[in-house]
């Protein structure tokens, strides 16, 4: 793929000029400029594919401000956050790279966390899993919850049972971070390694507990046409409370839900959180949900390039919450929560220990 087998779509946005795609998009909202727009980057990347224009350090930082949160596609029907990747990736072969994203790059390589940290296995201390030759099944933890959230972890695994789930010695990266700010050479050496694991462990099903996680590796088995299934936890977690394996004890006081981008709108999964929210708390909900759910601010390397631009994205979806009357932000992203956290004014918590509280 390169921008130029986007051209026909490029000219058919130039075409339309509809400027739909502004409407909800969480950027524009902020800094009201038309460059920050699906429009405003589809007229540079007409000048690019047609030489008009050379890439530039302005550029980068422009295209860069994007979430890939897919708002604009509701709107569109232009495939406008495969367009912004492709872009992504051009600059970066250009060498106009985003000096925190190549940083946190260089991390996931090395370490298999952007964050840099050289161990985040310690959460799985004690816990004995079943083999993957054995169950088929592994439970794909991510980066980010084993050092964030340690503990809604664990949680997980013992609503799951450690005994029928699977987990890698060494969690090869799913790579989200790493596809999403550019850098194919390195998500492509990261997916044989994963792809060439999976076979070798015979494994048919993966529990993922991060929604980026889930996307990512849900796109790349369907780019290699594997038939192994991808299951989020939460889809699980519906499945056990239908069954009654899971029996509600008590109930949480008012919540409302965050529908993760990658988990609502690419994923569809947004009838299930609501499915355990209406049996364990007093739930209601947010005006923008679902589809037309608002982004966080923290997703498309945003929070780590541009921090005042994401929490400012933040703190309006927070807003949002406070408007509902809820006392608990309710997710199930372990990103989303720790922007949530650290811009505060609401108790947030992962749906995983929503469930664990009220049914142990
Ligand atoms: S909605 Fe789509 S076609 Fe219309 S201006 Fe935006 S990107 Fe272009
Ligand atoms: S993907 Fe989200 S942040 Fe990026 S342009 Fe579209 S609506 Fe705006």
């Amino acid at each position: 793929m390169s921008l130029a087998d986007f051209k026909d779509d490029i000219e058919t946005c130039f075409g339309a000029s509809c400027g739909f795609c502004e409407r909800k998009c969480p950027v524009y909202q902020v800094i009201k400029k038309k460059t920050f727009t699906s429009r405003g980057r589809n007229r540079a990347i007409l000048g690019l594919i047609e030489g008009k224009v050379k890439p530039s350090k302005a550029m980068a930082k422009a295209y860069f401000a994007c979430m890939l949160c897919g708002c604009c596609e509701r709107w569109c029907a232009l495939p406008d956050t495969e367009i912004e990747r492709e872009l992504r990736k051009f600059l970066v072969e250009e060498g106009f790279e985003i000096e925190k994203h190549k940083e946190n790059v260089e991390n996931v390589m090395k370490f298999g966390n952007p964050y840099g940290v050289e161990d985040s296995t310690k959460w799985r201390e004690g816990i004995v899993f079943a083999s993957p030759k054995e169950t088929h099944t592994l439970f794909f933890a991510g980066c980010t919850m084993p050092l964030r959230q340690p503990e809604t972890l664990k949680r997980a695994v013992q609503l799951l049972g450690p005994e029928k789930i699977a987990i890698m010695d060494e969690e090869i990266c799913c790579g989200s971070y790493v596809l999403r700010t550019g850098y194919e050479k390195q998500y492509n050496e990261l997916t044989s390694r994963f792809l060439k694991y999976l076979v070798d462990n015979e494994v048919k099903e993966i529990i993922t507990a991060c929604p980026g996680c889930n996307t990512t590796i849900k796109e790349k088995l369907e780019k290699s046409d594997s038939d192994i299934k991808v299951t989020h936890i939460i889809q699980k977690l519906v499945e056990m409370l239908e069954k009654h394996k899971l029996t509600v004890k008590k109930m949480l006081g008012k919540v409302t839900y965050h529908d993760p981008c990658h988990l609502g709108r690419l994923e569809g999964l947004i009838e299930e959180p609501r499915e355990i929210l209406r049996q364990i708390s007093d739930f209601r909900e947010m005006p923008n949900y679902g589809y037309d759910s608002n982004c966080c601010g923290a997703g498309g390397g945003v929070r780590a390039a541009f921090p005042e631009l994401s929490f400012e994205i933040g703190k309006k979806r927070i807003e949002e919450v406070k408007a509902t009357g809820a006392e608990i932000l309710v997710s199930s992203c372990p990103f989303c929560e720790e922007q949530f956290r650290n811009i505060g004014g609401i108790k947030v918590m992962d749906l995983i220990d929503a469930v664990w509280e009220t049914v142990k």
